[in-house]
């Protein structure tokens, strides 16, 4: 089965650079209904204003595919930011798959924000470690920018059953901001924010390129990198 990975521009920010940054969320095709990875930004107007957005609704970016949200049948957080899990409430239909580990963590350290995107009425189907999502599309648990992070693969070739098997491209969520993160994990100078975690980030590095995706696609930066 080919699955096909359609980008979104939901938003712009100012990133830990200074520089103005892309947020990204991904449709991907799926003949069982389409998959949306990641939401877009939402939140209090300060941290809308702290981090200088330029916000999109996920409806608006949707309609350029002639999609709107009730052609999502199930969300994927890569992790509970607030620039990944902004628009949720746009998709009370869908189930949202997030790692427990993620969940726990955002009520834990950011429990204004986890009241203020209302999770409790969400309906959360939370993940243990990697899982295969539908057949072609799996997570897998990249911990390290958050505890609970996770990257999304998805078989875009023929062949190969098994992750790594097959051609597959790579949703890397804030794995990487930027390819030069995914390039050189041992780099000393991350930007703040990359990792919460330095050494497990870089061993979910390491194990995100010993699977050798084909492209790999970032939220925050407009590159793929193709290996
Ligand atoms: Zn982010």
């Amino acid at each position: 089965m080919t699955l096909e990975i359609k980008r979104l521009h939901l938003a712009s920010l100012q990133g830990p650079d200074g520089g103005t940054w892309p947020v990204h969320g991904f449709v991907v095709t799926h003949p069982g209904g389409a998959v949306l990875v990641d939401t877009g930004v939402g939140g209090p107007q300060d941290v809308l204003d702290d981090w200088r957005v330029v916000n999109r609704s996920v409806a608006d970016a949707l309609a350029e595919l002639d999609m709107s949200p009730a052609d999502i049948g199930l969300v994927i957080n890569t992790h509970l930011h607030f620039d990944h899990c902004g628009q949720n409430a746009v998709f009370k239909h869908a189930p949202f798959y997030v790692q427990r580990a993620e969940l726990s963590r955002m009520r834990r350290e950011s429990s204004e924000l986890y009241e203020w995107f209302g999770f409790m009425d969400a309906r959360f189907e939370l993940l243990d470690g990697d899982t295969e999502v539908l057949p072609g599309l799996d997570v897998i648990t990249t911990p390290g920018h958050t505890e609970g992070h996770q990257c999304v693969v998805v078989r875009t070739g023929k062949g190969g059953g098994e992750v790594g098997g097959g051609s597959f491209d790579l949703l890397i969520g804030d794995a990487a901001y930027t390819p030069r993160q995914y390039a050189e994990p041992g780099r000393d100078n991350l930007p703040p924010g990359q990792a919460s975690d330095v050494e497990t980030w870089r061993e979910s590095i390491r194990k995100i390129r010993s699977l050798r995706p084909e492209h790999v696609h970032f939220c925050h930066h407009t590159a793929i990198v193709h290996s």
